[in-house]
């Protein structure tokens, strides 16, 4: 099972990271990310075709 590391932009502090994904976890995936420099909760909503993600969202959690 493939388990990409996808790339993204914390929306608080425009920081980029990599979150890892499982695509194990369900076609569509929703959790809360914390940000590694300002440890902001992130709240990340993923969606796979197969192994591919076809729509990653990182917005701020409120
Ligand atoms: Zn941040």
């Amino acid at each position: 099972m493939i388990e990409p590391d996808y790339v993204f932009t914390c929306p608080y502090c425009s920081t980029g990271m990599s979150v890892r994904l499982d695509v194990s976890g369900g076609k569509r995936q929703s959790f809360i990310y914390d940000c590694e420099t300002c440890c902001s909760p992130i709240e990340i909503q993923v969606e796979f075709n197969g192994a591919e993600v076809v729509s990653f969202t990182a917005h701020s959690h409120s």
